[in-house]
């Protein structure tokens, strides 16, 4: 879908939930819509939509040159040092404009400012406007995701056959994130590798614990690769498993297939929770399993739809996610197993394919 269309439907949004005027600033809405990112600085970058006539988009005269306007999607208003950038968005917004969309990752002094500046004008968060398009991916999009996941599943496949013994967790993140690099992501993300007891927390921020015999290592790693991105996490064992980890790992094996395999179009975000949480609770291990199942992904690591208890979203086509149910041992081990997954009308199309067995790695 062009740029264009884009900001066609945008419009319609804007139209049926009576939004006078769009305002986007950092964050993802304002490439989604015109492909343009605005630097996250202190200087002000606002595309000021209204719902009919001129786009304009306000930006730092030396960031001018950045923009690539060669779809004519609006007007470039360059706006000097010495001038007030908040002045020039409140005076572009029509005189009439009663509602202000305004997007979630504005910055709380850019907002306080205009709110002040518009003291008449109600303002309400953009996403009611950019997420019903957002969330659902078109072909390109999905190309886009399925890309980054081929890029880490040939990085997660690379890592079962690498030493993790003697190696401190910052190390592997660090080749983690080197390699996500040199796979052709612009940018990476995070790089979890939590060793032994640290992977029974599930956000463990890598440290200098060394990994050793006998380590459970948990490996959640995901980047940027032409604007979407991956997200995938595989577990490694350093020497043979004990029969209880490979006990746990088979339940969390099971419950992750029975989440994918019921991710089908219609079927509820909750019913998929429900359903890697059954398997889990049903082996005893329900207490262990302390996050949702899944979150939604695209231009954001984390985005609509979540795969959690209580959003009763039905799967449509399009819809991308991740599947990631995890078990966690206190101050033992923890394992999660996650790929990414978008629905489609033939059924769950999962985009990870790099082996999910347990990897015993030296
Ligand atoms: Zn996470
Ligand atoms: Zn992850
Ligand atoms: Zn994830």
């Amino acid at each position: 879908m062009s740029h264009a269309d884009r900001i066609a439907r945008a419009r319609a949004q804007m139209a049926g939930a009576g939004v006078d005027a769009l305002l986007l600033s950092t964050g993802p809405d304002l490439p989604y819509l015109t492909g343009y990112e605005a630097m996250p600085l202190e200087r002000l970058t606002m595309l000021v939509l209204p719902v009919a006539g001129d786009a304009r988009l306000v930006v730092p005269r030396l960031e001018a040159p950045r923009v690539d306007n060669r779809e004519e999607l609006f007007e470039i208003v360059a706006w000097e040092d010495t001038e007030d950038p908040v002045a020039l968005v409140a005076s572009l917004v029509p005189v009439s404009t009663a509602r202000i969309a305004i997007g979630d990752h504005t910055w709380a002094r850019f907002v306080l400012d205009l709110q002040r500046a518009r003291p008449d004008v109600r303002f309400s968060r953009a996403v009611a406007i950019t997420g019903p398009l957002r969330v659902v991916k078109d072909a390109a999009e999905v190309a886009a995701l399925r890309a980054a996941a081929v890029a880490v599943d040939a990085i997660a496949a690379e890592m079962r056959s690498r030493p993790f013994r003697g190696r401190r967790e910052v190390d592997v993140h660090r080749e983690l994130v080197e390699r996500m690099l040199d796979a052709g992501h612009e940018r990476a993300n995070f790089a979890i590798v939590a060793a032994g007891e640290n992977a029974a927390s599930p956000h463990h921020d890598p440290g200098a614990r060394v990994i050793d015999e006998g380590d459970v290592v948990l490996c959640d790693f995901g980047g940027t690769m032409h604007g979407y991105c991956s997200d995938i996490t595989r577990m490694f064992v350093v020497g043979e498993p004990t029969q209880e980890m490979r006990d746990v790992y088979a339940v969390l094996v099971e419950a992750q297939e029975a989440a994918v395999n019921a991710a089908t179009v219609g079927t509820p975000c909750a019913g998929v929770d429900a359903t890697a949480r059954r398997v889990i609770a049903d082996a005893g291990y329900g207490e262990y399993f302390v996050h949702r199942t899944g979150h939604g992904i695209g231009a954001e690591a984390h985005e609509d739809p979540y795969v959690v208890a209580g959003n009763d979203t039905p799967l449509v086509p399009g819809h991308a996610f991740s599947v990631e149910p995890g078990i966690y041992l206190p101050g033992r081990f923890g394992f999660r197993l996650e790929d990414i997954v978008v629905a489609t009308a033939a059924g769950p199309d999962r985009l990870n394919h790099a082996s999910r067995d347990l990897a015993v790695v030296e």
